[in-house]
């Protein structure tokens, strides 16, 4: 956007609405340059990458936030990987000269990334990636066989509630099972959530380990066409998988998605659950039982509910009462409710996930944090747009050359919690850890010396 246009849009607070709405819809370059000129959290980004190391202690180490990864893609996706900063002011300058369309955060390696094939003519192999945040990445179109308002990348609020359900079984599991406390959780700008793990300990697993952690949520077996997907076996559930299932997952089936995705509500979407169901008796006992009622009392609004608890009460009454068929109502519920994450992006220290603050360019919308606290309460749809932002700067008036430009703006209070809900806390526990290891160090040197 050229200046002239810029101050064309400067007017008047009181006609805020009307400024707001002046700015069209839409993701360009012009657009983006404005968003990395004023409202980009380069400060707080550039800290939450260090990990403490920008600090002034002996015991910072110079060269981490050096050693990270980051990787753009351009308008016309050209993509330039192995980007590495020094600086905020370094990063800065190079976001706001190459106005990445997307932006990617990778490892942390042995060396300078943008100095790999130096090292690499050195004969030794040592470019390896040697930290890295524990990452989740869920998408919301892998859910396309249990949702039915939406496919693809495309998402509504009766679907959402599968996002809020990976945020709550996910964070709490990692928080009490695996014992990490910074967790940060970020929309995607469109179908699904992020999740980055950062606690030092998280950060320094290797890829087995991290495979093993990814194998704990796992409860799918066989591919996409494979009916049945979920396998919950032996005599009791894991107690992680019985907490999920009573805290979490039984609640936002019952409550939530069996009505607002109908899944009882056609002969199809009932064939479906039955299929689910291992013993054929029982499940043509249901189909006849369903067939029967199609046009009876029951009315439009009950027949998800009613069918439910009759195949509850099928399944669970004395009549089959094998292990195996009570299990089948949890596995229903687990079919359409349990988290399902690509394995892959948890499993390797090296793959790249976009930045929090991005923008996507399809929707406009920034890849704010969610709070995992309250993650019910976060609706995609509400999500500050690119181009919103621009008109409330505008409506703001952007004469005015602020330092925080985005206080000003609906991105306000996602930066703010980023930064006390997450990063305060994070680089305290980071400053410790680092007193702690260097004091350590003294101490050993002190040891060594005093023979
Ligand atoms: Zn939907």
């Amino acid at each position: 956007m050229g200046d002239e246009r810029v101050e064309a849009m400067e007017i008047d607070g009181q006609q805020r609405q009307e400024v707001a709405a002046a700015v069209p819809d839409g993701f360009n370059a012009d657009y983006l340059r404005i968003y990395y000129g004023k409202l980009f959290p380069y400060g707080d980004f550039f800290k939450w990458l260090a990990y403490g190391n920008d600090a002034k202690h002996p015991g910072c180490d110079q060269s981490y936030i050096g050693r990270r990864e980051l990787s753009f893609t351009l308008e016309n996706d050209i993509y330039l990987r192995f980007q590495s900063f020094d600086s905020a002011a370094e990063l800065e300058t190079s976001i706001k000269e190459k106005c990445p369309f997307k932006i990617d955060i990778g490892p942390v390696y042995s060396v300078d990334p943008a100095k790999r094939h130096a090292y690499a003519q050195s004969g030794n192999n040592v470019f390896v990636p040697v930290e890295r945040e524990l990452i989740f990445d869920i998408d919301i179109s892998d859910y396309d066989d249990v949702r039915y308002c939406c496919s693809g990348a495309d998402t509504c609020l009766d679907c959402w509630p599968l996002m809020t359900i990976v945020i709550k079984i996910l964070d709490t599991s990692l928080r009490g099972d695996f014992g990490f406390n910074h967790i940060l959780w970020v929309y995607s700008g469109r179908r699904g959530v992020h999740c980055w793990v950062c606690d030092s300990r998280a950060r320094k697993l290797s890829n087995e380990q991290r495979s093993a952690i990814a194998d704990y949520f796992r409860v799918y077996k066989g591919g996409e066409n494979s009916l049945k997907k979920v396998s919950l076996t032996g005599p009791v559930l894991h107690p992680f998988l019985a907490r999920s299932y009573t805290d979490v997952l039984k609640c936002f089936f019952e409550d939530k998605l069996l009505h607002s995705q109908q899944l009882f509500a056609s002969e199809e979407r009932c064939q479906k659950i039955l299929e689910l169901i291992p013993d054929e008796n029982v499940a043509s006992e249901l189909h006849d039982k369903w067939q029967g009622n199609r046009r009876s009392s029951i009315s439009k609004e009950d027949v998800n509910a009613a069918r439910w608890e009759q195949l509850k009460t099928t399944l669970q009454s004395g009549k089959h009462k094998t292990q195996g068929l009570r299990r089948c109502v949890e596995e229903i519920v687990f079919s359409y409710t349990y988290p399902r994450l690509d394995m892959e992006v948890s499993k390797h220290m090296n793959h790249l996930l976009k930045a929090p603050f991005c923008i996507h360019p399809k929707t406009g919308r920034v890849c704010v944090p969610i709070d995992p606290n309250n993650c019910e309460d976060f609706d995609p749809t509400a999500v500050p747009t690119l181009s919103q932002l621009l008109g409330e700067l505008n409506a703001a008036g952007m004469q005015i050359d602020s330092e925080n430009d985005w206080e000003r703006t609906s991105l306000e209070k996602y930066i703010r919690f980023f930064r006390t809900s997450f990063l305060q806390p994070m680089l305290k526990a980071c400053k410790e850890e680092l007193e702690t290891a260097y004091s350590a160090k003294l101490q050993q040197s002190k040891n060594t010396l005093s023979w």
